[in-house]
């Protein structure tokens, strides 16, 4: 039976952390605070914004939510983001995904102030890490990085194959595993003979959005598994692109879904708030 990683073990222990760098910051008359923009009445999006009050409330980061209706425009929005952008009290700037159609997510994201942009999508921000000298890291893979240091798992040498491309997953992903000395390779679903790339790694991420997809005759023995996918099974029960049970016995290790890489990409969002707000010191 593989080890389970445990994100949320890890993801506590980087909110404590925090929270003694936040406390100690307020002694000195800091606060600290994200702004958090939501447009229209998109229900996940607004579980996710919840969830980010929650964390900041336990940290003791101030969080500003600006809730704006569906018929906003992208002007105002803009306008917002530029309002935000020149506020000294306003640490990061997060602008929840999906925006509407009629507003460009292009356009808003690279209008964000490059040193309040916690969610590293500015395409400066993106940019820097192609070239390892990074602000800000996006968080999914930030966490997924912390939770390999904290197993002790090694990256150098190894084979890692990351599945699925997108600009906040995939990418950034296997960009920090090359940084990190893995011989990585990147699939996704034009990828012909899937299995015959995830048969050979060592370290296998799977970010695609499909549940349960991949099963244990797609891994290697003793791999190590990160499921980053958050979907709902037949049951209607959260779960992952992995089919945990039937991997379970033949991995060294897996990020179980729920409580694996979530609660990182949570944690790691205040981590890059309270870094903004340092950056910002200086
Ligand atoms: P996305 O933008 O939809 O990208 C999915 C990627 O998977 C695309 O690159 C796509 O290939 C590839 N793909 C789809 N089907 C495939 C298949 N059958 N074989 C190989 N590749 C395939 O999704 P995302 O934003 O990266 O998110 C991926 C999953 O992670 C979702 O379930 C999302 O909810 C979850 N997620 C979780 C967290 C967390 O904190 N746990 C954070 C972010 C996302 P193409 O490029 O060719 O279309």
């Amino acid at each position: 039976m593989a080890q389970i990683i445990d994100g949320n073990l890890v993801a506590k222990q980087i909110r404590e952390n925090l929270k003694e760098k936040v406390e100690f910051l307020k002694s000195s008359g800091e606060q600290i605070s994200l702004a958090v923009i939501i447009v229209g009445d998109n229900n996940p999006s607004a579980v996710y914004v919840k969830n980010k009050r929650k964390d900041c409330e336990e940290i003791g980061i101030f969080s500003a939510e600006y809730a704006l209706p569906e018929n906003t425009t992208e002007e105002e929005l803009l306008d917002l983001i530029y309002t935000l952008n020149n506020d000294d009290k306003i640490n990061g700037i997060l602008v929840q995904l999906p925006l509407p159609k009629h507003i460009s997510e292009e356009k808003i994201l690279k209008s964000v102030n490059p040193l309040k942009d916690v969610d590293a999508f500015h395409p400066q921000n993106v940019g820097r890490i192609m070239l390892g000298d990074y602000l800000f890291l996006p968080c999914t893979p930030s966490g997924i990085m912390d939770l390999l240091q904290y197993y002790n798992i090694n990256c150098e040498g190894k084979s890692c194959v990351v599945i699925g491309r997108s600009n906040i997953v995939g990418k950034p992903m296997a960009m920090l595993m090359l940084q990190n000395n893995a011989t990585v390779t990147i699939c996704h679903s034009k990828t012909e003979n899937l299995s015959e790339y995830t048969k050979k790694a060592d370290i296998l991420i799977v970010a695609i959005g499909k549940a349960k997809y991949i099963k244990s005759d797609m891994i290697k023995e003793n791999a190590v598994i990160i499921d980053v996918g958050m979907n709902r099974d037949e049951n209607g029960k959260l779960c992952g692109d992995v089919d945990f049970d039937d991997v379970k016995e033949k991995c060294s290790f897996i990020t179980p879904v729920p409580g694996g890489v979530g609660p990182m990409t949570r944690a790691t969002l205040m981590k890059n708030t309270v870094n903004a707000a340092l950056l910002q010191k200086k």
